[in-house]
């Protein structure tokens, strides 16, 4: 009997990678229909990690070949430091990241991570060593505490509560009337949009990634919500080589680097007084948003 249910077991083994796979690429992107053309080198080895300094080389990309996006793009992250990207909508930001985790192959040029290319790597060791933290989280219909243990297989509820405590969530959940065992998503109660990113941080701590994409996750928040969760990136991002990608720009001040992108080509980069100094497209989103940001703001006190 036991050899009847081995190959169950493994049938099921392969359903939750590949489910697991899916939720991924849909949690990260918002997309279901991401193709996944990439697969391992017959000779690929474990990503190993030192730090996890990431290096874009000459990179060019294309998702259809006619349309090139990404433009002989160099991004240079040294181990534990914070990259950031901004600029338009479509400028190819959200593309740096699908990149890095190897959802597409880069078409020209070279993507490493502690010199190693990452087309040599395993895709699992991969995608291990990168957390992300995206604008719109999805939840499954199911308790809180399996939002979150999500993060790691095998994770128990003593690191779950650990990874609450780390994401500041860990006092709401214990206000809730079942606690951990609360369902949540459409079935269950509904999260506001701060909670649903804190569940999201709580998630990566538990996955504890050296390496760490932050994809505009707190664009879809109110200005004090966006407040309160900076401070807690901000404390998960130390040590750990950071990418954030940012529309507002209050969230990058502090980043070591700042790269604008704009229709896939680098236009500038720097620290935020030397390109504000600049006075280039940086200065100008700058003083552009920091009126609408005053604006913003008055509105949701008077609502308040
Ligand atoms: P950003 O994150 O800066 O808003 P993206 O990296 O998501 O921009 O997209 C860059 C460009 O690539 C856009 O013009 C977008 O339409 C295009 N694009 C994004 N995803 C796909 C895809 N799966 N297939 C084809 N084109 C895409
Ligand atoms: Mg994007």
């Amino acid at each position: 009997l036991a050899q009847l249910f081995r190959p169950l077991d493994m049938l099921g083994m392969v359903y939750r990678e590949i489910r697991q796979g899916l939720i991924d690429m849909e949690a990260m992107f918002g997309l279901i229909d991401t193709p996944t053309e990439v697969s391992d080198a017959p000779d690929a080895v474990p990503l190993a990690v030192d730090g996890g300094a990431v290096c874009f080389e000459g990179v060019d990309f294309a998702y259809d070949p006619e349309r090139g996006i990404l433009h002989d793009v160099d991004l240079t992250i040294p181990a534990g430091r914070t990259l950031a990207v901004v600029g338009s909508s479509g400028a190819g930001k959200s593309t740096l990241a699908r990149l890095l985790y190897r959802f597409y192959e880069v078409t020209g040029g070279r993507i490493t991570i502690d010199g190693q290319d990452i087309r040599t790597v395993t895709q699992a060791s991969l995608r291990a060593n990168i957390g992300i933290v995206p604008q719109d989280t999805v939840l499954f219909n199911d308790t809180i505490g399996y939002n979150i243990g999500y993060g790691r297989d095998g994770a128990s509820q003593a690191e779950i509560e650990e990874a609450a405590r780390g994401a500041s969530i860990h006092d709401f959940i214990l206000s809730l009337p079942k606690g951990y065992e609360t369902r949540v998503g459409e079935r269950g109660l509904k999260l506001s949009g701060g909670e649903k990113q804190r569940v999201a941080i709580a998630r990566t701590l538990l996955k504890n990634p050296p390496i760490l994409i932050l994809d505009e996750a707190t664009s879809a928040l109110d200005s004090r919500t966006e407040a309160a969760i900076q401070d807690t990136l901000e404390r998960i991002s130390q040590r750990r080589t950071t990418i954030v990608i940012a529309h507002r720009l209050s969230t990058v001040v502090h980043a070591d680097e700042i790269v604008v992108m704009e229709a896939g080509r680098v236009a500038e980069r720097g620290s935020h007084a030397a390109l504000l100094e600049a006075r280039g497209h940086y200065a100008e989103m700058w003083a552009r948003q920091q009126a609408e940001r005053e604006a913003v703001v008055e509105e949701e006190e008077v609502a308040a």
